[in-house]
């Protein structure tokens, strides 16, 4: 099959969060499977050097939009089968930054239309286009709108997949008749166009896709998702096991495995030395890898944090976001050198080396549509202390000591005490019940995390279409 994946953001060329990894690894594991995928992505003037200078320029284009012609310029890097193509234009995507900006709804408004052209300069007819969030909601509604009646693009089946009900675009109308749609009044929700106006929507995972149905998930979106639900599926991701493995990641001190434990160790005690915090291979170490955003259960741990301090235990955070979140870490770092850990910013180099040296990795969120973090860490031999929600209730199986089973810890509430209980419960199993501690590791580093099972569930719905 011939599938367009239509992203804001793909790994490695632009990341700001889970999509990034998703849009960056999907796309190859279905080109494995023999499909001839591309990916389109807005060219983004802050995006690095290195990809800039690799692209090269492989087509123009104009097109009317807000009643003008506008000229697109399209780029190409190919990485592992996947063709990237990023659509540039002089005028658009030209901030600082990916996302903050007053004009994010032109800009991808601006960027729906190119991609709907694209297809035809490039002569590249896709039998499927796979939207993924906001971003790229209008595409389906556009191209059901102005472009399926015509001859090129006849018989295109659409897929919108969610990946956080959070963010939807919203904004007052002001780019419906730019896009040349009469009468369209009052606000556009880019993800509810989305999801009223794709063949199949997705959302990626299968606890998540029952969630959003519901009031309390459902971001006031709920009533369309039932009402659409016999064309809604969830599918867990998948992460990048080649990027993300603890055997050859360049970024971690000492590479291990399994067999290799022992070196894991050495992650801890070198990235104790480098963060200044206290020295000592058996203190248990907790980590989170997040967007301080409240989505991640930021709160809670606020609750109580300093109460578990109390305790034998080193916090250590990698992460940036709301102001008011940054500033209390870093409070907390202060007042407990010795213990806390914290650095503010994205940094994936710090990430991995957090995701190797922590014992324990703490991801308590509030919803979580998938979660990818908790893969990485598992991967990664440390184990997961997780709120049952979303992909986190699909991927963590809370340990049980009557049958023996389970991956790591799970509470159900959220509730910043039974957290606390939970990482207690952990930090007890890793300090007195060594021999289960390494079962639930090795079950861990065993696990499946790659894409290949998820591939062949997307396969399966677009070959339903
Ligand atoms: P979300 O997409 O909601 O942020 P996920 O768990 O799905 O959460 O994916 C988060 C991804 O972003 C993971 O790869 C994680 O390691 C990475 N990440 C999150 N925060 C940072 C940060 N401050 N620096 C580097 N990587 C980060």
């Amino acid at each position: 099959m011939k599938i367009l994946f239509a992203c804001s953001e793909a790994a490695p060329f632009v990341k700001t969060g889970g999509l990034g990894d998703v849009a960056g690894s999907l796309p190859s594991a279905l080109a494995a499977n023999g499909n001839e995928v591309i990916a389109v992505l807005p060219r983004y003037k802050i995006m690095d050097e290195k990809y800039q200078i690799k692209m090269q320029k492989v087509a123009e284009m104009v097109f009317l939009f807000n009643n003008e012609e506008e000229k697109s310029e399209i780029y190409l890097l190919e990485e592992k089968g996947v063709k990237f193509y990023f659509v540039g234009s002089e005028k658009y995507f030209k901030g600082n930054t990916y996302y903050e900006n007053e004009d994010m709804d032109i800009q991808f408004a601006f960027y729906t239309k190119a991609v709907l052209e694209m297809v035809q300069t490039i002569n590249f007819k896709p039998d499927i286009i796979h939207c993924n969030d906001w971003h790229t909601g209008l595409i389906p509604w556009v191209y059901n709108r102005l472009y399926k009646n015509r001859d090129f693009y006849r018989n295109i089946k659409t897929v919108y997949t969610i990946h956080n009900l959070q963010y939807q675009g919203v904004y007052i109308d002001r780019i419906m008749e730019m896009l040349d749609i009469k009468n369209y009044a009052g606000y556009v929700n880019f993800m509810k166009e989305g999801i009223e106006n794709s063949d199949i929507i997705t959302t990626v995972s299968p606890t998540y896709v029952e969630e959003i149905q519901t009031d309390y998930f459902g971001v006031g979106l709920s009533t369309i998702l039932r009402r659409r639900n016999h064309r809604l599926y969830g599918i867990l991701n998948g992460i990048d096991t080649d990027f993300f493995n603890p055997e050859t990641d360049k970024f971690i001190y000492k590479n291990y495995s399994f067999e290799t434990l022992k070196n894991k160790e050495e992650n801890k005690l070198k990235f104790q030395e480098e963060s200044g915090i206290k020295i000592d291979e058996t203190i248990p170490m907790v980590g989170m890898v997040t967007r301080l955003a409240s989505q991640k259960g930021i709160d809670i741990v606020m609750c109580v944090l300093e109460e578990m301090l109390k305790d034998e235990m080193q916090f250590v955070l990698l992460g940036s976001g709301e102001k008011q979140y940054e500033e209390y870490f870093l409070y907390l770092k202060n007042k407990y050198p010795e213990k806390v850990s914290v650095k503010i910013g994205y940094d994936s180099v710090t990430a991995n080396r957090i995701y190797a040296a922590s014992d324990i990795f703490l991801m308590p969120s509030l919803f979580e549509p998938c979660g990818l973090s908790q893969m990485i860490s598992m991967r990664y031999g440390t184990v997961p202390v997780v709120r049952e929600t979303g992909g986190l209730n699909d991927t963590v199986k809370s340990y049980n000591e009557i049958t023996g089973e389970g991956n790591g810890f799970t509470f159900k509430y959220y509730n910043a005490h039974d957290m606390m209980y939970t990482v207690r419960r952990a930090i007890d199993f890793y300090k007195n019940k060594k021999e289960i501690w390494s079962v639930i590791i090795k079950r861990e580093m065993l696990g499946d995390y790659t894409w290949k099972h998820s591939a062949m569930e997307y396969e399966k719905i677009y070959k339903k279409l």
